[in-house]
């Protein structure tokens, strides 16, 4: 296995990476080109006007940091399928270990005839999530059925109804998870009724609240004692740096006064870090950040190179106090999905992949500091490793009123793809870019796209 893993992640160490695709932008057509809006013409006709996709290019290829459409442009990918080819587009060791095991066996049933691949992928997030205490997991499919399955063990665990979670918090699309997310629209909009006893929480939000994270948790406190009380609250989930709601950092200090305050009340916190997690932010996940040992931690996106897959895991106690066939599914735990996790957790320690979150960061916050600098309109710059976002707000307003600018957002999330640079939006006002490529990704690439975004800038 080590053969493969080297040559094929390491941006920034001696050997020089090997990828398929140059890594470099590339315009040769309109964008979107005339094989794309041939493509968007059949789309419309048979997939349905309820899901949407940010930029109509259809992908051909996609290798390390650059995705290629299907009439030869290249984009430098700062978005990674949201966070979720961490480790680099196709990487060499994800595509080996997923081929292998399709020739294995592509399936079984955990729940019907185990194998060892499941139990392997328990045991990497047994070592790499936070806490030192024996662990247990449960994998599933997607990031919703992780938040589906932690607020159902928690309540199995407790024996109580509420759930918590924070305001522009996010947490899926299921029929439990859409009453969990900040924003109605278009989220839950007419998808109604919604699951009973979610409570929204206020949050910590630096830049707006101003408070400390002692009295940013002190409100979250007093709200959950009032409006919930504790003695019925059986889970608050929150997620450690807040994805679709725009990067928020909370104070310092608010997580670890929040788990106190669970911890003494009986309540399970629930780290959501399918964003954040998985080397995400330069640490295996960003609680680490915040000297955070959350109860129950979720993971998803980044586990597993692109390949769908998602645990709950958490303290043994908790996660035990399901009954013998309460948890799992179909194809929970997938074999080419645990196979390809494997590879992902490999690669993250033989590459030293946490270091390369740091550069990221480093890079993004240099950059986007001088454009800071230059305009105005940026009102904050926010985020850890390769999770980094701007906050854009109108001129003049971004050290009094900070009201927010998701025009411009638009405007230069649409000069991007013009020119060749994948770049997402967030944020409940829409006013936030953020930054999430994968791992892979140079700085000769982040320095190209910053130029990108400079000139968008300079042209609204
Ligand atoms: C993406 C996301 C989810 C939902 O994951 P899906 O795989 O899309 O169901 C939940 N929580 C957070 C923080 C996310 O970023």
């Amino acid at each position: 296995m080590t053969d493969t893993l080297t040559p094929s992640t390491t941006p920034s160490t001696s050997a020089a990476p090997v990828y398929t695709v140059p890594q470099e932008r590339k315009i040769v057509t309109a964008i979107p080109g005339p094989r794309s809006t041939e493509l968007q013409q059949r789309r419309l006709a048979v997939v349905s006007g309820g899901v949407a996709s940010a930029l109509p290019v259809y992908i051909a290829k996609a290798n390390g940091a650059i995705l290629v459409d299907v009439d030869g442009n290249q984009f430098i990918d700062l978005g990674a399928g949201i966070g979720v080819t961490t480790i680099g587009h196709t990487d060499t060791s994800v595509v080996a270990a997923a081929v292998e095991q399709t020739q294995d066996f592509i399936h079984t049933l955990f729940t019907i005839t185990p194998y060892e691949e499941y139990v392997r992928v328990c045991e990497l997030l047994a070592e790499h999530t936070p806490g030192d205490f024996p662990k247990k997991s449960v994998l599933i499919n997607s990031g919703a059925e992780a938040v589906e399955n932690g607020v159902k063990i928690a309540r199995k665990h407790t024996g109580r109804r509420a759930v918590a979670v924070l305001d522009h918090a996010y947490h899926g699309r299921t029929v439990l998870t859409m009453a969990m997310n900040y924003k109605a629209m278009p989220y839950a909009t007419g998808y109604g009724p919604l699951a009973s006893d979610v409570y929204h929480a206020p949050s910590s939000y630096p830049y707006h609240d101003g408070l400390s994270g002692a009295d940013a948790a002190a409100r979250t406190i007093a709200y959950l004692e009032k409006v919930v009380g504790p003695t019925d609250l059986a889970c608050l989930v929150v997620e450690p740096i807040q994805g679709e709601g725009g990067f928020m950092v909370p104070a310092e200090g608010y997580f670890t006064a929040l788990q106190t305050w669970c911890t003494a009340n009986g309540v399970v916190m629930i780290a959501d870090e399918i964003q954040s997690g998985m080397a995400r932010t330069g640490k295996y996940y960003a609680s680490e950040h915040f000297g955070w040992t959350p109860d129950l931690v979720l993971t998803a996106k980044g586990i597993a190179g692109g390949m769908p897959l998602a645990a709950v895991t958490g303290r043994a106690e908790i996660m035990d106090s399901s009954q013998p066939g309460g948890l799992g599914g179909t194809f929970g735990g997938n074999p080419v999905s645990c196979a390809a996790a494997i590879a992902v957790f490999e690669s993250i320690e033989n590459n030293d992949l946490l270091a390369e979150g740091v550069r990221i960061e480093n890079t993004l916050r240099a950059g986007l500091g001088s454009l800071k600098e230059k305009y105005d309109i940026i009102g904050e710059i926010r985020g850890r490793g390769a999770m980094i976002a701007i906050e854009l707000v109108q001129p003049g307003t971004g050290d009094t009123e900070k009201a927010p600018n998701a025009a411009a957002v638009s405007s230069i999330a649409a000069y991007a793809a013009q020119h060749g640079v994948l770049l997402l939006t967030a944020g409940t006002y829409g006013n936030v870019l953020r930054f999430l490529p994968s791992l892979a990704v140079s700085d000769a690439l982040l320095n190209d796209a910053l130029s990108v975004i400079d000139d968008a800038i300079a042209a609204l």
